[in-house]
């Protein structure tokens, strides 16, 4: 598996202050190989048109949606990968489905083939095992287990985790004992936003270090695991080069935008 972050920021940054080959992350969203989404924000097709790549969604067979915040989640932009692809099926919580109605009617969502994702299931989703497990973060909507995912192929595990704070027991009892090649992670609060007030629904810097350090303490996961940070806020982070030195030092890696990495 490949995985292209096609964007690795949390929800204050305006897509209005892009300039090209300047500092930018676009809302989180990643590609597994050519075919798999995870996540379907507002920002996805302005990676694909600014960063040279304009065919990198027209293969999306499948996006699989981890909470309907709106900038992991766009009915607009999901019609359009519908329009792409006429296979295409969306995957998630039924928030997703509820949020789509809401937004677009639902003479719209007949259009869109649509599978709930049940919390602890996995699902064969166009050749990738995607297993759901619950994420320590809510949206408006009280109905909605927001989650993150493991995805498994050809012996290889990536796990995928924007938004989650820490990791609810259930997630950690799901993903002990898999051999996880690569972990993204988020960190939305970075050294400007120690002890903030939204690392109830989102990670900070010590918390993700602090994990890291005792994945790696008990040699969790696989022998090659290497461990990735996404959903950086524009205000709680200073440049990435200054996030990426901090992140070394409990051996992580802060993704950007275009990062491609073999799982
Ligand atoms: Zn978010
Ligand atoms: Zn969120």
């Amino acid at each position: 598996m490949k995985i292209t972050f096609l964007g690795t920021g949390a929800a204050d940054w305006d897509i209005n202050s892009y300039v090209h080959g300047e500092e930018f992350r676009r809302y989180s969203s990643a590609l597994v190989d050519t075919e798999l989404l995870i996540d379907a924000g507002p920002h996805i097709f302005h990676f694909a048109e600014n960063e040279g790549q304009p065919e990198i969604l027209s293969n999306v067979k499948n996006a699989i949606i981890t909470h309907s915040h709106w900038d992991h989640f766009n009915p607009e932009i999901i019609l359009k990968l519908a329009e792409n692809n006429p296979d295409f099926t969306l995957w998630g919580d039924a928030a997703c489905l509820r949020a789509f109605h809401k937004r677009l009617g639902e003479e719209n969502t007949s259009t869109i083939n649509f599978v709930e994702l049940p919390i602890g299931e996995t699902h064969d989703v166009g050749g990738y095992m995607v297993t759901a497990l619950p994420a320590s973060h809510i949206t408006h909507d009280p109905a909605e287990c927001s989650r993150v995912y493991l995805i498994e192929k050809d012996g290889r595990t990536l796990f995928y985790g924007c938004d989650c704070a820490w990791l609810p027991s259930e997630t950690w009892a799901g993903i002990v004992n898999k051999q996880i090649n690569l972990m993204v992670l988020e960190c939305t609060c970075g050294e400007l936003a120690i002890n903030d007030w939204r690392s109830f629904d989102h990670n900070d810097i010590k918390m993700l270090e602090n994990m890291i350090i005792v994945f790696r303490k008990y040699n969790y996961f696989a022998e090659d695991v290497r461990f990735v940070a996404s959903h950086l806020a524009r205000e709680l982070h200073p440049d990435h080069a200054t996030v990426a030195k901090a992140m070394e030092a409990f051996g992580a890696t802060p993704a950007y935008d275009g990062m491609v990495l073999e799982v």
